[in-house]
């Protein structure tokens, strides 16, 4: 294959591209071969780049929202003009399908537009006075220099979702992506370049010393902010440092996501929405179904189906056509599904389908039966293609059970019964609710989390609220 010219080995700082002695591998999951070496950047450059981005915040916040709007423009175009490049880069290092790798350019690129016109909408308020004679009002003003630290499963997306609301607030940003998939957010540092966005607003740090650049990040003065979307275990680190300097924090972080299937449900619409909640991207996005419920009078129809349709998914190399499900993102993933799988079976669980582990980093779709209530897939997010099913006999014990997780991101549920779709909807402890659907995504809703999967929500208008500080200000007469 030839080489990809979107594949740049090198950071991006102050509007350059720039080179190191250190670099480290970034590998394909499909092959665990090596795609090419970044810089591991020292801490002091890291220092360096957030001194440059507290220096380009100073006019980039004055910048009027028109010309910060024609560079989000700018740079959406390009996004879509080098969608295959993009897709491809995605793929290499994430391994997901290509056709998935689309639907996320495309994705990422919604979120560009969407806050490069939401930004012109930053309102402020005129407060009548109950007390005074003054003058009351508010103004949005941005944040400031922005933090952001981004998975591997959703290489462009994720970044997309933060650095397009911040720069449309006027806030100037430090993206640290995951050193697993760093390629597509230097490919996407070269768009921004090419967009002209102006040296310093938006900068790509690459490191294997996550914890370190982490710390750094979230406990520098200069940083105002910290948005990130990970595992809830760092997510609480973050949150711990950045209280030494009482930053602001969006934290989009794991899920446990249940899918209901309830009696009255259309069942070949819940089949369909449920390989699209649980196989996208071999299952490893913080909305995958980790747990689905399914009522005892339809419970076999429904399991039948789903076999039925996860035995005909193409597993490989996502860069091959017709290819469904791509490789986990490395060897420890694959041991953390084969762990849960094996806990299942061990608590009385049988394998419909799949159950294996296939060879490097592939398993095997799978679809559990009688999974017992105290399995390991209960209670953890499984992060692979593995459906997980429980079976329950009322609405009630089906939103207990549901709800029976310190985790809240996403929630889905299969009904044709109006009234049960209103109650259930509401009662489930979710940020999240797909009725009837199993792909909840859009730029211009709020995702987001409750409980210990966040704080903060991302997309919609609330997403710029997140880079906005209110200032209230008081005219005397
Ligand atoms: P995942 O399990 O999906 O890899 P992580 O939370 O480990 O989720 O990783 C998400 C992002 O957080 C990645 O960019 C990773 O490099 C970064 N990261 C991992 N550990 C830390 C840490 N201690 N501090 C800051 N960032 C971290």
């Amino acid at each position: 294959m030839m080489k990809n010219t979107r594949l740049i080995e090198k950071a991006y700082l102050l509007g350059e591209f720039v080179d190191t002695k250190n670099k480290f591998d970034v590998i394909n999951p499909a092959s665990n071969t090596s795609i090419g070496q970044v810089p591991d950047l020292p801490l002091d450059q890291v220092e360096a780049a957030i001194a440059y981005s507290d220096k380009a915040w100073q006019s980039w916040k004055t910048t009027p929202i028109g010309e910060r709007s024609q560079l989000l423009h700018q740079l959406y175009q390009l996004t879509l003009k080098h969608r295959e490049q993009l897709a491809e880069v995605m793929t290499l290092e994430s391994g997901k399908p290509l056709q998935e790798s689309l639907v996320e350019v495309d994705y990422a690129a919604s979120f560009i537009v969407w806050f490069a016109e939401e930004g012109k909408r930053a309102y402020g308020d005129t407060i009548p006075s109950v007390s005074t004679r003054n003058r009351l009002h508010t103004i949005k003003q941005s944040v400031g220099v922005v933090a952001a630290i981004t998975p591997w499963n959703f290489p462009l997306a994720m970044l997309t979702r933060k650095v397009a609301p911040a720069l449309a607030a006027g806030c100037t940003v430090i993206l640290k992506p995951a050193s697993q998939t760093p390629f597509t957010a230097l490919a996407f540092a070269k768009l921004a370049q090419d967009a002209g966005i102006p040296a310093g607003v938006f900068q790509v740090v690459t490191s294997t010393n996550s914890k370190a650049v982490g710390k750094l990040l979230a406990s520098h003065d200069l940083i105002r902010k910290i948005s990130f979307t990970g595992s809830t275990e760092v997510g609480r680190t973050l949150m711990e440092q950045a209280a030494s300097t009482i930053k602001r924090t969006s934290m989009e972080l794991g899920g446990n996501a249940p899918f209901i299937v309830f009696d009255d449900a259309d069942i070949s619409a819940a089949v369909e929405g449920a390989i699209a909640a649980k196989f996208r991207n071999a299952g490893q996005t913080c909305v995958s179904v980790n747990r689905f419920y399914v009522h005892d009078a339809v419970y076999n129809e429904f399991a039948d189906a789903l076999t039925r349709e996860v035995s005909k998914l193409k597993v490989g190399n996502g860069l091959d056509e017709g290819v469904k499900v791509g490789p986990l993102i490395n060897e420890k993933a694959v041991e953390k599904v084969q762990k849960h799988v094996q806990d299942a079976l061990d608590h009385g669980a049988k394998a419909k389908t799949g159950g294996k582990h296939l060879k490097g980093n592939f398993f095997a779709p799978t679809v559990l039966t009688d999974v017992a209530a105290d399995s390991l897939v209960a209670s953890e997010e499984t992060f692979g293609p593995v459906c997980a099913l429980f079976r329950f006999h009322t609405e009630e014990e089906a939103i207990l059970a549901a709800n029976n997780t310190p985790f809240g991101l996403a929630a889905y549920f299969y009904s044709e019964n109006v009234r049960r779709c209103h109650r259930v909807s509401e009662r489930l402890e979710s940020g999240m609710v797909g009725v009837n659907t199993g792909i909840i995504s859009d730029a211009s809703a709020p995702f987001g989390g409750v409980k210990q999967s966040g704080v903060g929500r991302e997309g919609s208008h609330h997403g710029l609220d997140e880079y906005l500080e209110i200032k209230y200000i008081s005219y005397g007469q």
